[in-house]
């Protein structure tokens, strides 16, 4: 069965692992976007770049015989996974997302939740404050008028100067981290306040039990709506979804 991943998250890189065990069933090439400047590839095929909206991607699919297509791109991903349903729905091929649950505050969380980026950058408020930005480098223009705050932007890869809110400082690193790691961090720093999106997953969690430690507020960006699949938490679930559908198409295949 000739499986397209759509990449990207950590539950991603965990199909990839299962995948690359049971290489009999199932030929999987991974599709990345080619944002990150050192991915960490699979021993899988590997495609990188975008398909070119929904018609390149359905060209992709058809030109190479795709029979089942996992989106596993991350919650924010919202372009990605829109453009997946609607070429999977045309060209009549089944998908699955992989999505993760999101976080969601438990006692002693000051959580100040927003819509979008640009929420978030109101919420700051207009009194200068030390902020630990950890959103990706797309969603910082909206920061840049809130031009009082000192910034401290994770990420792991540094941004263009261009994109980055005026006098920010940029931190590179890739998670996991751990929470001892992050209340070193926010003390450190003296960060008032983290700025982040309801990623959800355990790989970048660290920092706002950090928060709850040492009661700082959050201001969290939720997730925005996603396209309408079918839908399962992780690599498990993707697995298992393909294992049934390789079984029930190997059984349609034998009655014919
Ligand atoms: P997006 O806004 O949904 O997608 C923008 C465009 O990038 C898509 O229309 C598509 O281009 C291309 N693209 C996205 N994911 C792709 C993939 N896996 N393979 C090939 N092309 C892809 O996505 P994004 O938010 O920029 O995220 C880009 C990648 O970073 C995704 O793989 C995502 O899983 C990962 N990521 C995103 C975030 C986040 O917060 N957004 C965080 C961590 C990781 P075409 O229309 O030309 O096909």
């Amino acid at each position: 069965m000739r499986v397209l991943v759509l990449g990207g998250t950590t539950e991603a890189r965990a199909l990839y692992g299962l995948l690359e065990h049971a290489r009999a069933r199932f030929d999987a090439t991974v599709s990345l976007a080619g944002v990150t400047r050192a991915p960490v590839l699979p021993r899988l095929a590997v495609r990188i770049g975008g398909f070119g909206g929904v018609d390149g991607l359905y060209d992709w699919l058809l030109a190479h015989r795709i029979d089942a297509v996992i989106d596993a791109t991350h919650p924010f991903a919202v372009r990605m996974g829109a453009n997946a349903v609607q070429a999977c729905t045309r060209a009549g091929i089944a998908l699955l997302r992989v999505e993760r649950p999101g976080w969601t505050p438990v006692e002693g969380d000051h959580w100040i939740r927003v819509v979008d980026m640009q929420a978030a950058a109101h919420a700051l408020g207009s009194t200068p404050r030390r902020v630990l930005l950890t959103v990706g480098r797309k969603d910082l223009l909206p920061f840049h008028h809130a031009d009082v705050h000192d910034w401290l932007l994770r990420s792991v890869d540094r941004p263009d100067a261009s994109l980055l809110p005026p006098g920010a400082r940029v931190l590179q690193a890739r998670g996991p981290f751990d929470v001892a790691a992050e209340e070193a961090l926010l003390r450190d720093e003296r960060i008032d306040v983290i700025v982040t999106k309801n990623s959800g997953g355990t790989a970048t969690y660290a920092k706002l039990a950090a928060a709850r430690a040492l009661g700082l507020p959050v201001i969290m960006v939720d997730r925005p709506p996603v396209a309408a699949a079918p839908t399962v938490a992780d690599a498990a679930g993707a697995m298992a979804w393909l294992e049934r559908l390789y079984a029930h198409d190997s059984s349609t295949r034998r009655e014919v």
